[in-house]
């Protein structure tokens, strides 16, 4: 089995596959496949993904995992907006579980990485920071690349690039990039 296949990619939604903040109109999109679900509706900013990034996500060549608070609604409403199948999720701890990470820890973090188990991820999201990295480089021992993506603009051409090189890098049995 290649070792791209073994690599899991955590996919958060807001502010990753739907751009906000930016003080400019954004494009809408047509749902690609007919009228969206009736559920999409209670999701008023789905129109602003780009139904390209589904194909452009498979061909990264990792096993795609929704990592989102949509929960089951990213695989009700994004899934067929993207032409992605029905995708696992991460299931997120409760409220009252802080994970008594450090200061400034991703809620996210240690989930994932508990997910993740010994397999080498990829972590979109907008909210990423160093003590993210810091934590994960500390207690993940397979590779992770925790790239965080500019909210105002959703993925873009630079994200898929440096995801692309990190897995190159990865499968060429280079050091990999941060
Ligand atoms: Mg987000």
């Amino acid at each position: 089995m290649e070792a791209s296949a073994l690599t899991l990619l955590f996919l958060d939604v807001d502010g990753t596959l739907i751009p906000f903040g930016a003080p400019r109109p954004y494009p809408v999109f047509e749902a690609p496949f007919g009228a969206p679900p009736a559920e999409a509706v209670a999701h008023p900013l789905l129109d602003r993904v780009d139904p390209a990034l589904g194909p452009r996500l498979a061909g990264l060549g990792c096993d795609l995992v929704w990592a989102t608070t949509w929960m089951e609604d990213a695989n009700v409403c994004l899934s067929p907006w993207l032409g992605l199948p029905r995708l696992p999720l991460v299931d997120w701890p409760g409220e009252e579980d802080d994970g008594g990470g450090p200061a400034g820890l991703h809620w996210k973090t240690r989930p994932l990485v508990d997910w993740a188990g010994n397999r080498p991820f990829v972590w979109l999201d907008d909210e990423i920071t160093d003590v993210d990295r810091a934590w994960t480089a500390a207690h993940h021992l397979a590779p992770a690349l925790l790239h965080r993506v500019d909210h105002r603009h959703g993925l873009t051409d630079a994200d898929f690039a440096a995801v692309a090189e990190w897995l190159r890098l990865r499968l060429s049995g280079a050091p990999a990039a941060p």
